[in-house]
């Protein structure tokens, strides 16, 4: 296959230049463990020390509240495991949104397994929660609430920086995971009154395999891995420096970009296209939305089958159905929404990059609206006249 139109960017991005020449000396030359002491692992040690300077100037944070792990889910992990068990004699209540990845989902149903209890937010049509409801919700025995500031299937921008102050109000530890939002959007922690923030490298141009936690300073983190006292005892075992050296370079690069017009310039012209495909519709806010993300159902054709006809073209996406699990249960975020299990069936998401260029944007379009077409014709249930 010679052409390849890669419109999944959401799922992991292709590494930039920036970072790929920023990492290469980590990878061969320069390839010291920071916490020896001779002059090869102090260059990997200062390398790692102006990465973490550089994220943090980047997050208007300080670089003593930014450590590294070896993914977003180990992040996401990190941060509401470690403040379930500190605050564990306050209260055993959580609250969170119904629209989180599984990295937040399942590791709050862990935690549910181990008597505490979590309440989900519902959302609207758009992937919005209320934020009376969400006063509402909290209890005194409430310890966490986690929210991401922005969904990985639909593109819905939270209003992060609100809900932060409700927590903070009542004094009760904040996360985020905005790993669909760094690099993407502008973030400072401050602003966004978070305690907590977590990210990961692939998703904005950086290697793939590396995580990093914001912690706010003054939040004790216990650590979830134990071993040789690394990041400052929060998290053991020898850093990956080339790979978090390039997440630092590759976020500069996407902060220069930013706001990424260029991109949702190319996102809002898929979208007024496609939206001209009878019976298809736009999940997510309309305007608060991720600037590459692009995400629709079409009625009455199943979300694998545009993606396996999509590839035979050469054209890279996904689909709201849990395909990681190997399940086709429908996508917990399209039936949050209030989407029927079989609208959610024909979900469709195209992520974008400033790499994309108008000619993918004319060849989807071209491919696209057939594909529908043809779908239905084949679909038992499609009944044009209904
Ligand atoms: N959180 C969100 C919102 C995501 O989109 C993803 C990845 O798709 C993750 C967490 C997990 O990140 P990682 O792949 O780095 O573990």
């Amino acid at each position: 296959m010679d052409k390849i139109v890669y419109l999944d960017n959401a799922a992991t991005k292709k590494m930039s230049k920036a970072a790929l020449d920023a990492m290469t000396p980590f990878l061969t030359n320069e390839y010291g463990n920071p916490s020896s002491i001779y002059s090869v692992g102090r260059n990997a040690k200062k390398a790692l020390e102006s990465a973490r300077e550089s994220i943090a100037n980047a997050l208007n944070a300080l670089p003593e509240e930014i450590f590294f792990t070896g993914s977003g889910t180990e992040s996401d992990n990190w941060a509401i495991l470690s403040s379930a068990y500190a605050k564990k004699n306050i209260g055993k209540h959580i609250i969170t949104t119904a629209i989180e990845h599984p990295a937040i989902l399942n590791t709050l149903k862990h935690l549910e397994k181990s008597g505490y209890e979590v309440t989900y937010l519902g959302v609207d049509e758009y992937g919005q929660i209320s934020l009376d409801e969400l006063r509402s919700l909290i209890r005194d025995d409430t310890i966490l609430i986690t929210a991401m500031t922005a969904n990985n299937e639909i593109g819905t921008i939270l209003p992060i920086a609100k809900i932060g102050e409700i927590a903070r109000e009542r004094g009760i530890i904040f996360h985020t995971d905005a790993v669909q939002a760094v690099g993407h959007i502008p973030i400072s922690v401050k602003e966004m009154n978070v305690d907590l923030l977590s990210f990961s490298g692939h998703k904005l141009g950086g290697a793939r395999g590396v995580g990093v936690l914001f912690a706010k300073k003054g939040l004790r983190l216990p650590p979830m891995i134990h071993g040789g006292g690394q990041e400052r005892g929060g998290r053991s075992g020898t850093e990956n420096v080339a790979g978090i050296v390039s997440v630092a370079a590759a976020l500069e690069d996407m902060l220069r970009r930013l706001p990424l017009t260029n991109v949702s310039e190319k996102r809002d012209r898929l979208i007024k296209e496609l939206l001209k495909i009878p019976r298809s519709k736009l999940t997510g806010d309309p305007i608060k939305r991720l600037p590459g993300i692009a995400s629709f159902t079409f009625e009455a054709v199943e979300g694998e089958s545009i993606l396996l006809l999509l590839d035979s073209l050469g054209i890279c996406a996904s689909s709201g159905s849990a395909c990681s699990s190997g399940s086709l249960d429908p996508s917990h975020v399209l039936l949050a929404l209030g989407l029927s299990h079989e609208t959610a069936h024909g979900s469709l998401r195209l992520s974008l990059s400033e790499d994309n260029t108008d000619d993918d944007i004319n060849y989807v379009l071209e491919k696209l609206p057939g594909i529908i077409s043809r779908l239905r014709e084949m679909s038992p249930v499609w009944n044009p006249n209904s």
